[in-house]
């Protein structure tokens, strides 16, 4: 994604993103983007700009330009952060068990650059009944033209 090239040239390099390490990601990413990106934060329910957001086009990792969800894919939840029912790809998401906070939960990273996202829950609307509830400050969106 140009856009994102110009703000990480390095990646610009031919660089596989999986393989930059933390404290070059630091370097580059804004601190709160780095925070819920690589250090697994959250940002603060009912806070982020993509949760109200019902513009039509595609959201993207903030991190590394991956392509994640289409907006028909977005559906209204009252639970404080954008939410999907399914992923743009197979390979565009990666599943990982997450035991912390006492709880079971599916934890989601970026199939790219293996940044943290968010959570999955099987809460979600047809036709998948899952719920892909993710960080607004990982997101980058782009309108699709007409
Ligand atoms: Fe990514």
């Amino acid at each position: 994604m140009d856009k994102y090239k110009k703000n990480n040239g390095f990646l610009a390099e031919d660089k596989n993103p999986a393989e930059v390490k933390n404290e070059e990601w630091k370097k580059v990413l804004p601190k709160e983007v780095y925070h819920i990106a690589r250090e697994k934060g959250t940002e603060r329910p009912g806070t982020g700009k993509y949760y109200q957001h019902s513009e039509v086009g595609t959201y993207y990792c903030a991190v590394c330009g991956n392509p994640l969800f289409k907006s028909n894919g977005k559906f209204n939840s009252s639970c404080g952060w954008p939410s999907f029912f399914e992923p743009i790809s197979k390979d565009s998401i990666i599943y990982l068990p997450d035991n912390s906070l006492g709880m079971k939960r599916t934890e989601v990273e970026c199939g790219k650059c293996h940044s943290h996202l968010g959570h999955v829950f099987e809460d979600g609307p047809p036709p998948t009944g899952l719920r892909y509830c993710i960080n607004s400050v990982v997101l980058g969106f782009e309108k699709e033209e007409k």
